[in-house]
């Protein structure tokens, strides 16, 4: 088999082995964009090998999303597709193994309105929440892997050729994944040890907040009670099975306290977020809430995200990369958060995880809340991390302990 082939084969193999961790007798909902066909197919294929009895399978072509931003009527941007959200949620609540596949063009949505995208944003989220609460709660094993679209690959290598630039994408996607190793899976089950040795240093340190210091950051990150900091797998609840959500992941990640975030943070790479570029931005903090932000380029579309919701101002997770990892290293902005979050330590707006909360998957709401956990719509992730980067735990008694110094692990 040809080495490009090769690697496809691998890559499926990982989506379902080591994403969704697929059982005999387990059906599978899979979704990704039109291009990527060759390797929905092969994952269907491995997945029927695997004993799946059913693969359900949509292809969906993101310029319909680009038409309907620009074409439909204002008084109907609030409808959504409740019956498709019904049928995903019977699916998953059932227990059925997601595999989500992306690759969008980052500047998809460009010639529209951004509030008019807001808007269908907004409207679609609060339609999907039921979708987003068992993917939140690890109710059922899900993956998110990437396609080196051809749009995607384009703004990835601008330079380049097109066919020459999904070729280099594929690469850095091959890479990150380790699908371009000799034994994908081994090679996994070792990197997942090592980011569970880091995991349990932050969790057996009981830290009460982080102090970020860079050029442009100083935030003291308080910790939401009860978080636990969390790495590489999860247990679906439906089945206790170890999935891994994200294809890469070099994240050790927990939720921060809604509450008690006061400071400045800066990006440190842009975020592209919903087919737009918001760049060298900073975000003010008192009291947990976002008081001030000023961006030089996509001011507008940050302002956006941040009206979605009450917690859309608020972060809802924490996460240190170190910056030795090899999407780092390898130095390409993807304009892809699956992987340039995975470059580089980050924070999110918006909704935190209720599985980087002790027995967060089993508590009520309120009971999550009163101890810090952000609650939202939206849940959005921005890179702060660099080589320049020096964090401090801060331990119950106040003293201070070193975290990373220069973007690496410190312990
Ligand atoms: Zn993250
Ligand atoms: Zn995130």
């Amino acid at each position: 088999m040809p080495t490009f082939q090769k690697n496809l084969e691998n890559l499926a193999t990982l989506a379902l082995r080591l994403g969704v961790n697929l059982q005999p007798g387990q059906r599978l909902v899979l979704i990704g964009p039109v291009e990527a066909v060759d390797l929905l197919r092969r994952i269907a294929r491995q997945a029927y090998e695997l004993g799946s009895p059913h693969v359900h399978v949509e292809l969906l072509d993101e310029q319909m999303g680009l038409i309907r931003a620009l074409h439909a009527h204002d008084d109907t941007l609030d409808t959504v597709d409740e019956e498709r959200t019904a049928m995903l949620k019977a699916k998953l609540e059932r227990g059925d193994a997601y595999v989500r596949v992306s690759g969008s063009d980052p500047d998809l949505m460009a010639p529209a309105d951004p509030a008019r995208v807001a808007r269908i944003t907004k409207a679609a989220s609060v339609a999907n929440r039921p979708v987003g609460d068992l993917v939140q709660r690890a109710h059922m094993p899900w993956t998110i892997l990437a396609y080196a679209t051809p749009a995607w690959a384009r703004k990835a290598f601008p330079d380049l050729p097109e066919a020459e630039a999904v070729a280099k994408l594929w690469d850095a996607i091959f890479a990150a994944t380790r699908a371009d190793q000799e034994d994908p899976v081994a090679a996994w089950e070792a990197h997942l040890a090592q980011l569970q040795r880091a995991n349990d240093h932050l969790n057996a340190r009981g830290y009460t907040a982080l102090h970020l210091k860079a050029p442009g950051t100083d935030l003291r990150l308080g910790l939401a009670d009860t978080h636990v900091w969390e790495s590489g797998g999860s247990a679906a609840l439906v089945n206790g099975a170890r999935f891994v959500a994200n294809m890469p992941t070099e994240e050790v990640f927990t939720a921060p306290h809604a509450r008690r975030v006061d400071g400045v943070i800066s990006s440190s790479k842009p975020l592209s977020y919903q087919g737009r570029l918001i760049d060298r931005f900073q975000l003010t903090f008192r009291d947990g809430e976002v008081v001030g932000v000023t961006a030089e380029q996509g001011q507008a579309a940050l302002e956006k995200l941040l009206e979605i919701d009450e917690g859309a101002r608020r972060l809802g997770e924490v996460a240190l990369v170190p910056h030795q990892s090899p999407i780092s290293q390898g130095g390409l902005l993807f304009y892809n958060t699956l992987f340039d979050e995975n470059a580089a330590c980050h924070v999110a707006l918006g909704r935190a995880y209720e599985t980087t909360m002790k027995d967060g998957t089993q508590r009520p709401l309120e009971d999550l809340q009163a101890d810090g956990f952000n609650q939202s719509y939206t849940h959005v992730d921005f890179m702060f991390g660099s080589e320049a980067l020096d964090v401090d735990g801060e331990r119950p008694d106040g003293t201070l302990e070193p975290v990373m110094r220069g973007g690496a692990w410190a312990f």
